[in-house]
């Protein structure tokens, strides 16, 4: 199993445990590397983010705790950048670009937030039209990967996160092809999100098979994350997310180049 995990959240943002505690757990399972990816400062996610207030003190204290695990595990700052946020928060080591809101004709909606919100963002936004979100939502993670110099894409499907969202239509389909086959030319790297297998909701990872196929065929790359939230967590679904990348005939390579900061990396190829 890798020992690493660059998609994590503290009591700076929506975690469960502060840095300390989840790098004390991570050191306890063997990890090498160990990436913080707080959500970042943004107008309409106030209640999980960081506070714009707080983001630098965030970045301080991360790299503060860098050097005195220094020899002992490798701790990266990075930031879960959402799609709204202006990118005026700091130096980090890492971007992992995420889209958790849409926002249309002056309106917002949470992708993210409940079922009961996902619908309502699609009754209110795109007036009932779950194909319009499909592509909405895709053109604007494209967009922000591309704007903001991403080193991973975060959750790609995440609109399937409560099984609503019409994945299987050709339409949706398609918009998700067309942004994986944009998206690698800026940021070839996408996660397998395990988080939502940690929080109950479900058996399998984002983004699904088909997707990940179609990443692979593009020229993608993939890196296990657990999207933690809870330091127990920290490996949820790391072994079965071997069996299930191999199987769709990734390849594992150890000591890769994340960005120009960070290697000693587990990262997934095609060949
Ligand atoms: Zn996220
Ligand atoms: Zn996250």
């Amino acid at each position: 199993m890798q020992r690493q995990n660059f998609h994590t959240h503290t009591r700076f943002s929506d975690g469960h445990d502060t840095p300390r505690e989840m790098i004390e757990a991570a050191l306890a399972l063997g990890f090498h590397s160990l990436g913080f990816s707080e959500h970042s400062p943004s107008p309409l996610a106030s209640i999980y983010a960081v506070s714009a207030g707080v983001v630098q003190h965030c970045l301080t204290e991360l790299r503060s705790l860098a050097a005195a695990y220094r020899g002992e595990i490798a701790i990266w700052a990075g930031i879960e950048l959402d799609s709204e946020t202006p990118m005026e928060y700091g130096d980090w080591d890492f971007i992992i670009a995420s889209v958790h809101e849409m926002v249309r004709h002056a309106q917002w909606g949470s992708i993210d937030g409940g079922e009961a919100g996902q619908r309502d963002l699609v009754e209110r936004l795109f007036h009932g039209s779950w194909t319009d979100f499909g592509k909405a939502y895709y053109e604007r993670l494209t967009e922000h990967v591309m704007r903001n110099k991403a080193d991973i894409v975060g959750h790609f499907d995440l609109p399937t996160k409560y099984g609503i969202f019409p994945e299987d239509d050709p339409i949706c389909r398609d918009a998700a092809v067309e942004a994986i086959r944009e998206i690698v030319k800026h940021c070839p790297l996408f996660e397998l999100n395990t988080g939502a297998i940690a929080r109950g909701l479900r058996d399998v990872p984002y983004p699904s098979a088909f997707l990940l196929s179609e990443i692979k065929a593009a020229g993608g790359s993939v890196i296990v994350n657990s999207d933690c939230h809870y330091k127990e967590k920290l490996t949820c679904w790391f072994d079965e997310a071997e069996d299930f990348l191999r199987g769709l005939g990734f390849v594992r390579h150890d000591n890769e180049r994340l960005n120009e900061k960070i290697t000693g990396v587990t990262i997934w190829r095609a060949e």
